[in-house]
């Protein structure tokens, strides 16, 4: 994938000491890699939505008719976006951590502890700890947008709201045909 400034910019920090507020940075081979800001931003974009799903009440689950693919090949399914979107940012986030990234991540993000003793369950120093979740948080933001073919950001177009290359039908109107009224003069 492509980072461009114009997906960068809308979720950069404006005070980004890195990249300025432009939310793009140079990687190697004169490549254009995403900042920490902007990773950390969609990081937070899907976990407040995940815990928002997980919160949800499981009583009131909708299925959803959705499309699936563009143009000739798609074709409509059935599907239930809320369960299949905690599924796969839980699935996503172990894939793409370290076990004792994970294990991080479990203890910070998915046990409910309070803030105020993660560290210490951790057993590990504050500034230390704060910085193993500010890493954590970037390399998952950028996950969740890099996963092909379905990544979990951007969050309208998992959830189906935004199709992505969808072909739009161009509407032609249609111009009523102009036919002469000629009355038979010779017969009246
Ligand atoms: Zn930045």
């Amino acid at each position: 994938m492509k980072w461009t400034r114009s997906e960068t910019l809308a979720l950069s920090s404006a005070t980004c000491p890195r990249c300025n507020g432009l939310g793009l940075c140079h990687g190697r081979g004169n490549n254009s890699i995403p900042c920490h800001c902007v990773t950390r931003a969609i990081f937070h974009a899907c976990f407040n939505r995940f815990r928002a799903s997980v919160q949800k009440d499981k009583g009131a689950c909708i299925v959803n008719l959705e499309r699936i693919g563009t143009g000739r090949s798609s074709h409509m399914t059935f599907g239930r976006k809320t369960e299949e979107y905690i599924a796969d940012f839980y699935l996503t986030c172990k894939r793409t951590l370290t076990a004792s990234e994970w294990h991080t991540f479990r203890v910070a993000y998915l046990s409910g502890v309070p803030w105020s003793v993660y560290h210490k369950r951790l057993n590990m120093l504050r500034t230390n700890f704060m910085q193993a979740c500010y890493r954590l948080e970037a390399k998952l933001g950028r996950a969740f947008r890099e996963t092909e073919p379905f990544g979990l950001y951007p969050l309208n177009e998992y959830f189906g709201t935004v199709v992505r290359g969808a072909h739009v039908a161009v509407i032609v109107p249609m111009v009523p045909r102009v036919v002469p009224v000629r009355p038979p003069m010779a017969a009246a």
